[in-house]
């Protein structure tokens, strides 16, 4: 078995597994890499492996860092089914088809000011056609529904509680000419128990070779009530200053989650209500959404939406669906709370708002998610002074806040409780999704289950095993 790691290697976003085995050859995930524009546009136009060489294609959710990068892949000749849950075929045809438009809204927005300099123009990545030509290849599966691939193998999704239709992989692999049985599990991106709205991630035991996440190898996540009072006191002083709250997040995901907690603050009294706006074009499709997976939620949320089909939905709270519903905000005052995408701050509508909104120190910048190197986002969250918005450069004098503790990944308690469940023995371990200092932290804490020293593959690393 040969184990290419085309991307998360060293690094959280861009997951490309590439397996070969058994004279086939699958992808696991094919997700889009972020980071500085030029390095990012080289990275995702560009695979290091023949698309069209490759038989099928295994995605563990929807986020971009997983599945943006499969319209590439298929306008460059992949034809092959692309394996999925089917909430995550759900959810990623709406997040392709919205990525598509958000990067030629983009360009023409950036390609007006190219144009006034003379610099040459920038080109979206793909169109809603390559969109529709990668819908088509999803094949939904159910949870522990286990399905054929290519060359005897066979592939079961787990629940990973990480986003809704999150999976961790499980494959068998037929031993040839002697060798013995071996199970691969890719744990996607881990979520962690007791999380709003999600089941919990499924252990997983007799694990040959694992492809393990890393994100928060190195940090515990803070108490949800102790997030919750910080994000109270946020609230109260934007309140007290009349600013906006502008908090970058995922159409989906993330920004269920702070609602939620918002809307818990409210109802607890231990908040005066405020204005909140879910600023995105693709929120009005995510209760619908929901609703028709509502069976995939933790037992709690799903009886909540059969008794309430709208529980995103609260008095106070607009989810804005024009354009200019959207530019309105920008001469809004204070105070109000608006969550748009993208998470990183690398595109879509959260960045008219920052552009707007980063100067006033009246305003807040809650930061609630991973944010990759070199991208707005990290900025943000490190607190540079000066930050690039479309090309222009503005002071940061807002208030910014980073909340790791509602990120949707476990943190490395979590990690070392998942691995502990495996029962040990693993083969063959390797860390991928995280930056060094995660992995290093992180490799101790799984060492103790697996029989040969735990690898931190490097980009474009081919490993024989
Ligand atoms: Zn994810
Ligand atoms: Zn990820």
């Amino acid at each position: 078995m040969k184990l290419v790691f085309c991307g998360a290697a060293q690094t959280v976003t861009g997951s490309q597994h590439l397996i070969e085995v058994n004279g086939s050859r699958l992808l696991l995930d094919c997700g889009l890499y972020q980071g500085r524009r030029e390095e990012s546009r080289r990275r995702n136009a560009h695979f290091h492996f023949d698309p069209r060489r490759i038989g099928c294609v295994i995605l563990s959710h929807a986020h971009m860092d997983h599945a943006g990068n499969l319209p590439t892949l298929v306008a460059a000749g992949f034809r092959g089914p692309i394996h999925c849950t089917a909430p995550t075929a759900d959810i990623a045809r709406e997040l392709l088809r919205d990525s598509a438009h958000i990067q030629s809204e983009d360009a023409k927005f950036l390609n007006k000011r190219k144009n006034r300099h003379g610099e040459p123009r920038i080109e979206p990545l793909y169109d809603q056609e390559d969109v529709e030509r990668t819908e088509r290849l999803f094949h939904p599966h159910g949870y522990r529904e286990p399905f054929d691939l290519l060359g005897g193998l066979e592939a079961t999704f787990l629940e990973a509680g990480h986003l809704l239709g999150s999976a961790i992989v499980q494959m068998e692999i037929p031993g040839r000419n002697g060798e013995r049985d071996r199970r691969l599990v890719y744990t996607g991106d881990l979520g962690r128990p007791n999380q709003p709205l999600l089941r919990d991630p499924e252990f997983v035991r007799n694990v040959d070779v694992l492809i393990s996440e890393s994100t928060y190898g190195d940090r515990v996540h803070e108490k949800e009530e102790d997030l919750k009072e910080r994000l109270r006191a946020i609230l109260m002083r934007a309140l007290e200053r009349r600013g906006k709250v502008i908090i970058p997040a995922f159409s989906l995901g993330r920004t269920q989650t702070v609602v939620y907690f918002m809307n818990t603050l409210f109802d607890e009294g231990r908040l005066p209500r405020l204005p909140i706006f879910v600023d995105s074009p693709l929120a009005t499709r995510v209760t619908d959404l929901y609703r028709r997976n509502a069976s995939y939620f933790d037992e709690e949320t799903a009886r909540a939406l059969r008794e309430d089909p709208d529980i995103f939905g609260f008095s106070g709270l607009t989810y804005t669906r024009s354009a200019e519903e959207s530019k309105a905000l920008n001469d809004r005052p204070g105070p109000f709370v608006v969550l748009a995408a993208s998470g990183m701050c690398e595109a879509g509508r959260v960045l008219h708002h920052l552009r707007n909104g980063v100067e006033d120190p009246r305003n807040a910048i809650l930061i609630t998610g991973y944010q990759a190197p070199n991208t707005l986002g990290r900025r943000i969250a490190e607190k540079s002074p000066r930050v690039r918005v479309f090309d222009e450069w503005f002071e940061l004098r807002a208030e910014v806040q980073v909340f790791e503790g509602l990120s949707a990944h476990a943190d490395r308690e979590n990690l070392a409780a998942w691995y502990a469940a495996t029962g040990g023995g693993i083969e063959e371990a390797f860390l991928v999704h995280g930056e060094p200092e995660a992995m290093e932290a992180l490799a101790p804490l799984l060492q103790p289950f697996a029989k040969n020293p735990v690898r931190m593959p490097s980009m474009h690393e081919t490993v024989e095993i």
